[in-house]
């Protein structure tokens, strides 16, 4: 049975929004970087897991899997002073993820699923609020 968090994380390669990742006007945001944020390694999706420096751990609510390792401040382990230092062989996850995108789709859950996502640490609700943000910002 697939899982709230492997749905959350397999959406944009189920449901790809209409912007590659390198489109998203980060603009000095590296939220998707920092504050021990979950970057899964997907084999399925062409990840090498010997390529990166990863770990295995307990997912929430998804058994366990790889991610990329972090530093101890919570960074992740890839994250330069300019940025992400292996942005051409980035996982696929950073290559795809759009904040505005994945907080569309979180508005497509039902309201308990949402409250059940942020409790169990599944999103950072900061990732989602700046695609909230970012959608406003772009609006007419
Ligand atoms: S939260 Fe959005 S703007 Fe910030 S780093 Fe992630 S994709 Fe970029
Ligand atoms: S690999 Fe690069 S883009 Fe992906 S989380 Fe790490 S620093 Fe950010």
């Amino acid at each position: 049975m697939t899982t709230l968090l492997e749905q959350i994380v397999r959406m944009p390669f189920d449901n790809p929004g209409p912007r590659p990742r390198a489109d998203v006007p980060c603009a000095g945001c590296r939220r998707c970087c920092t504050n021990n944020s979950i970057v899964m390694l997907l084999e399925q999706e062409g990840d090498v897991l010997a390529a990166y420096e990863h770990e295995i751990v307990d997912l929430p609510g998804a058994g366990r899997g790889p991610i990329l390792k972090r530093k101890p401040n919570g960074d992740c382990i890839y994250l330069g002073a300019h940025g992400c230092t292996i942005h051409d062989r980035a996982p696929a996850v950073c290559k795809v993820f759009d904040c505005r995108d994945a907080y569309l789709n979180f508005l497509s859950y039902p309201r308990a699923d949402r409250r059940r996502m942020i409790r169990d640490g599944m999103i950072d609700p900061e990732i989602f609020e700046r695609g909230r943000a970012l959608i406003g910002e772009a609006a007419p």
